[in-house]
């Protein structure tokens, strides 16, 4: 008898437990796709990932959805890459509105670089643009590193419990963009100064960490001038640029104006790619083309 109600009060302390892990189950919300699947890599399942602007979606002029927001006041940390527009409008509100959540700057202890972009969100302009840094980094492998120790140390300590398992994913994910950044250096060291056109900067980091000159279409945020376009056409073909990378959320009609009159080609590159190592690969494989 003891036995036959024994067995049922056991089942049940399992499944009472099991369901609580259930509940435990915590979220971290990360801003672009990119960051997400670094996060979702490291996490390994012990923490749900949530991505405020979607694969195509701006995350320097993005509005968050209601839906959203809802979602990331539930998140018990956010991973900010730092400085783009979306999270300087957005993470402030939501300090107010979510005080326990942990918001986790990416960009600490990463080199910056000034002076090299335009934010054009309208509500975040209380500094000058030369007064902010450059938000790119997880363009740069080499930057990207840093920015995932720092991911790395941040989930360590929001659960302590997990830390083997993160330590041995970020270790192979570490390797991975370290190979990443290895391969760049020595592939752009045949080419080294060389200059490459984009519509709007976002490999400033890239060219400085493997020696590469980037010239910005976009003047301040803004469409360029045919004045502006003329002046880059003949900048681009001293340079001897041979390629213009087009970012897939910009329209691409002047920078193939542009590619027409300085006798170079035009890529379509989306550096808020999920498939984050690919399409690294895939621009430097761009550069490397004659
Ligand atoms: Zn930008």
């Amino acid at each position: 008898m003891i036995r036959q109600i024994f067995f049922p009060v056991l089942l049940l302390g399992v499944l009472s437990a099991c369901s609580g892990a259930r509940q435990e189950r915590r979220a971290v919300a990360v801003t672009i796709p990119p960051v997400q699947a670094w996060a979702e890599e490291l996490a390994g399942g012990r923490f749900d990932v949530v991505c405020a602007v979607p694969d195509g979606g701006n995350p320097e002029s993005y509005d968050l959805p209601p839906s959203m927001m809802a979602r990331l006041a539930s998140c018990a940390a956010y991973f900010s890459c730092g400085y783009l527009g979306f999270e300087r409008t957005w993470l402030e509100k939501s300090a107010q509105n979510n005080p326990q959540m942990e918001v986790v700057d990416l960009s600490d202890g990463v080199e910056l670089m000034y002076g090299t972009h335009h934010h054009t969100h309208a509500e975040a302009e209380p500094e000058s643009d030369a007064a902010l840094p450059d938000p790119h980094l997880w363009c740069s492998p080499r930057r990207a590193r840093l920015m995932l120790r720092n991911m790395y140390d941040a989930l360590c300590r929001l659960d302590t419990a997990g830390r083997t398992l993160y330590t041995e994913n970020y270790r192979r994910l570490d390797a991975r963009m370290a190979c990443l950044d290895s391969t760049l250096a020595a592939r752009s060291a045949a080419y080294a100064g060389a200059a490459f056109a984009i519509y709007h900067p976002t490999l400033t980091y890239w060219a400085a960490d493997y020696g590469l000159r980037q010239l910005a279409l976009e003047p301040e945020g803004k469409s360029p001038s045919p004045q502006h376009l003329r002046q880059m056409v003949d900048s681009a073909r001293r340079a001897g640029v041979k390629v213009v990378f087009i970012q897939r959320e910009f329209d691409p009609k002047q920078a193939e104006t542009f590619a027409r009159e300085a006798g170079c080609r035009t890529e379509i590159i989306n550096p808020l790619s999920p498939e984050w190592e690919s399409e690294i690969m895939r621009i430097a494989d761009a550069l490397d083309r004659k």
